[in-house]
């Protein structure tokens, strides 16, 4: 059982808000869809597969796991690797399965795996995650918003990048700036592991849970991670104020996450999210989701049968209301 005691993450300044500066369009201003859905047998069965008494947890985490010799042997070279191409002033430490790098002590380091990474991890394990990565997850912290810019442009020629760090998924890579705290390290760790479990998850719901964990609470010794409210909602009641907010059904089934008002986008996701949080329902519809992603591949039905809403027109007026509330 891990000793880390309950923990908060994701101060203000900490936050990944690089992005709210592409939020320059409006979304057009949709009314909610009027029409009912019916939930279908085969969705609620899904759903109520992972509600039983094992509080949701996936079975590796109710297990243990131990990495193989396979990833301990991989860590091991991937450390040895960004030892050399980090050169002087850097230092590595390979924890399978995650190999931390950056001009920081080794000390250093391994107190970030041990109070972030690895609580934050074995929940995102417990929680979410039935398989766990086969390959190292390398994260890349420096200390200074300077050394990070350099190095993203010298290791990756990546330029432009958010001032607060970013997940490489065709390199299994987190590249962070510590000058801006750990609430993005929890972010974007979420990203490099749903990699593996549900590696075609869309963009709404990968964002939506990614962002949940900016700013959250994490209580080890229950396996909880918890989204708080954050500041996300004044885009989101700004958004809802103006009647420029579209229906939750819209978010999932556009395809469109990444254009138009992204910053509205994220919010929206994001409080999905907490919604269903909220009604005790994340983990179940994370699960349900994945498992029945080649029948609902946006996930509408099964995050409507999720919310227990009897109809669209329900959920997105139980929705609106809550996030009128919100403070
Ligand atoms: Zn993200």
């Amino acid at each position: 059982m891990n000793r880390i005691p309950e923990t908060l993450l994701g101060p203000r300044h900490w936050w990944p808000v690089a992005i709210i500066a592409l939020c320059l369009l409006a979304s057009g201003g949709q009314k909610p869809q009027g029409a009912s859905a019916a939930i279908s047998q085969d969705t609620l069965a899904a759903l109520g597969k992972d509600s039983g008494n094992t509080g949701g947890l996936t079975p590796s985490a109710r297990q243990g796991w131990e990495p193989s010799e396979d990833l301990v042997r991989l860590c091991d070279r991937e450390a040895a690797r960004w030892r050399a191409r980090l050169g002087k002033g850097c230092s590595t430490v390979a924890r399978p399965p995650f190999v931390l790098a950056g001009d920081l002590a080794r000390d250093d380091l391994d107190v970030w795996h041990e109070t972030t990474v690895r609580p934050a991890a074995e929940i995102l394990w417990a929680r979410y995650a039935r398989i766990r990565p086969h390959e190292p997850v390398v994260i890349l912290l420096f200390a200074s918003e300077n050394r990070y810019r350099t190095e993203a442009k010298r290791l990756f020629a990546d330029r432009n990048v958010s001032v607060y760090g970013y997940y490489k998924p065709s390199r299994r890579c987190i590249v962070l700036n510590l000058a801006r705290g750990g609430g993005t390290l929890v972010h974007e760790l979420t990203h490099a592991l749903v990699d593996f479990d549900f590696p075609d998850v869309p963009d709404w719901f990968s964002e939506g849970l990614a962002s949940l964990h900016e700013e959250c609470r994490i209580v080890p010794e229950e396996a909880r991670i918890e989204g708080l409210v954050n500041w996300r909602l004044a885009a989101l009641q700004t958004a809802l104020q103006q009647d420029r907010l579209r229906p939750v059904r819209a978010l999932v089934t556009s395809g469109d996450f990444l254009a138009g008002d992204v910053g509205l986008n994220y919010a929206h996701a994001r409080y999905v999210c907490l919604f269903l949080q909220k009604r005790g329902a994340l983990t179940r519809f994370y699960h349900a989701f994945r498992d029945r992603r080649a029948i609902d591949p946006p996930g509408a039905s099964t995050l409507l049968a999720a919310t227990g809403s009897r109809s669209w027109e329900e959920l997105e007026s139980e929705f609106r209301d809550w996030v009128a509330q919100l403070q």
